[in-house]
C-alpha cells in the first residue's frame, strides 16, 4: 500500500485523494487547521508547517510527499526531503515561491516576463518607477495569493498609497515592481513533468479573474499551433531548468502575439481543473502518477470545457447538473467572502454547443456576467 502525504489540505489536496483513490492509494495530509476540507477524504495530522515532530511522524508514515500549498516554509520542504522523497523538489519549491526569483529565472531562460524590479527600499521603488514607469503593480515577493499583497500604481501620485499599503513589508515578505501588461488575454499552460524527464502539456487555458480571482476557464483556449507551440516550449524550458517533477502552471500575458509569463504554480493549479472530465487525464491523476515514477496518461482534450469557479457561497447545482455534460464540485467548505468553496464544469463536443450551455447555465444561476467573457471567445468566428 502506497501512502501520499501531502502539504496542505484544501480544495487541490481533496481532489488528489479522490483522483487517487482507483490507484489504490492512501493518502495523509498535514494542515494546521482542523477543518481543512480534504481531511473529509484523508486522515489528518493537524500542526503547523514548522513543528519537526509532525513533519517526522508525517515522513514515517508515506512514502512520498507532494504540495496542496506552495507558501509551505522552504526549510521544511528541505528537511522533510532528506527523510522522504520529495516532489517537486524544494528548490522548486523555493523558487516558485519567490515573485523576485521566479521572473530572474524566466528572465535567465530567454522567457519574456514584464518588466519587474527588486523593492528593498522606498528609494529603490521611486528609481523602479522612474525606469518602468506607470501603470505598474506593487506586490509582494512572497506569500501573495489571489490578487492578495498587491497594490495598482495608476499615476506616480499613487506612490505613497503604495508605499503606505505595502511598504512596511519590504523586509519581511519582500517587494516586486511590475509594469502593467495591456494583455489581450491571459493564458495558462499547465504541464506535467514525470521523474524520468519526460513532459506533457495539457491544451493552453484562456483565464478570466474577478477581483484578482480566477472566475472562469475555457480550454482549449481558440489559439493557433504557434501559440500552443510557444507554450509548451516555455513550459519545457522552466521544467528542465528546475529538475522539476510533477504538473505545475505557468499564467501567462498574451500581448501582440507575445506571451509573457507572469508566474509559476508548482502544484496542480486552479485554471486546470477542467481536465477532470475534459482531458483524458486529469491534471490530478498526472501529478500522482508523476510523484509516484507511474506513466503519465495522456494529456488530450476531450471536446470543449468551461471551468467556473463559485466564491464565497455555492449557487444551486441544480442548472448544472440540468445540462448533458455539467459537472459539480462542491469542496466541503464553510462559506466565506473571498473564498474558493467550489467549481462547475460544462463540457460539450463543439464550441457552438458549449456556448449555449454555458448560456443557460449562467441565466438559470443569475450569473451572466461570469458566463459572458467565455461565451463571448466561443462564439467567435473561427
Ligand atoms: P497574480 O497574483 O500575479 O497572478 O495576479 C492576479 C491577477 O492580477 C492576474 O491574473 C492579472 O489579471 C492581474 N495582474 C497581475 N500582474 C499583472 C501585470 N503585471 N500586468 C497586468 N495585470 C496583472
Amino acid at each position: 500500500m502506497t501512502t501520499v502525504g501531502i502539504l496542505g489540505g484544501g480544495q487541490l489536496a481533496r481532489m488528489l485523494a479522490l483522483s487517487g483513490a482507483p490507484l489504490g492509494l492512501r493518502f495523509l495530509v498535514l494542515d494546521s487547521t482542523p477543518d481543512a476540507c480534504a481531511a473529509q477524504f484523508a486522515p489528518l495530522l493537524q500542526a503547523d508547517y514548522r513543528d519537526q515532530d509532525a513533519l517526522a511522524s508525517f515522513a514515517d508514515q508515506v512514502d512520498v510527499a507532494t504540495f496542496d500549498f506552495e507558501n509551505v516554509p522552504a526549510e521544511s520542504a528541505r528537511w522533510l526531503a532528506e527523510r522522504v522523497p520529495v516532489f517537486p523538489s524544494p528548490r522548486a519549491l523555493a523558487v516558485a515561491q519567490d515573485r523576485l526569483a521566479e521572473k530572474t529565472l524566466f528572465r535567465e531562460l530567454g522567457i519574456p516576463v514584464p518588466e519587474f524590479a527588486d523593492i528593498a527600499s522606498r528609494q529603490a521603488m521611486d528609481e523602479a518607477l522612474q525606469r518602468i514607469g506607470t501603470p505598474c503593480i506593487l506586490k509582494t515577493r512572497r506569500l501573495g495569493y489571489d490578487g492578495k499583497g498587491q497594490f495598482r500604481i495608476k499615476s506616480p501620485d499613487d506612490a505613497d498609497a503604495a508605499w503606505a499599503a505595502l511598504g512596511s513589508q519590504a523586509d519581511t515578505v519582500g517587494l516586486i515592481l511590475e509594469g502593467f501588461v495591456a494583455f489581450q488575454r491571459e493564458l495558462s499552460v499547465l504541464a506535467v513533468r514525470g521523474r524520468d524527464g519526460e513532459l506533457r502539456a495539457w491544451p493552453l487555458t484562456e483565464n478570466w479573474h474577478e477581483s484578482g480571482i480566477l472566475s472562469a476557464s475555457l480550454a482549449p483556449a481558440a489559439v493557433d499551433a504557434a501559440l500552443q507551440a510557444q507554450a509548451l516550449a516555455t513550459a519545457r524550458k522552466v521544467a528542465e531548468a528546475l529538475d522539476y517533477v510533477g504538473v505545475f502552471a505557468l499564467e501567462l500575458f498574451l500581448r501582440d502575439g507575445v506571451l509573457l509569463a507572469n508566474e509559476m504554480a508548482p502544484r496542480v493549479h486552479n485554471s486546470g481543473h477542467w481536465t477532470i472530465e475534459g482531458a483524458e487525464t486529469s491534471q490530478f491523476q498526472n501529478h500522482l502518477r508523476a510523484v509516484l515514477g507511474l506513466p503519465l496518461g495522456d494529456t488530450r482534450a476531450i471536446g470543449h470545457s468551461v471551468m467556473l469557479n463559485w466564491i464565497g457561497e455555492m449557487p444551486s447545482l441544480l442548472p448544472v447538473l440540468a445540462e448533458a455534460s455539467g459537472h459539480w464540485h462542491d469542496y466541503g467548505k464553510s462559506p466565506r467572502e473571498g473564498r474558493k468553496v467550489g467549481h462547475a464544469t460544462l463540457r460539450a463536443d463543439t464550441r457552438e454547443a458549449l456556448a449555449d450551455a454555458l448560456e443557460r447555465t449562467g441565466r438559470a444561476l443569475g450569473r451572466d456576467a461570469q458566463v459572458a467573457p467565455a461565451v463571448a471567445r466561443l462564439r467567435e468566428p473561427g
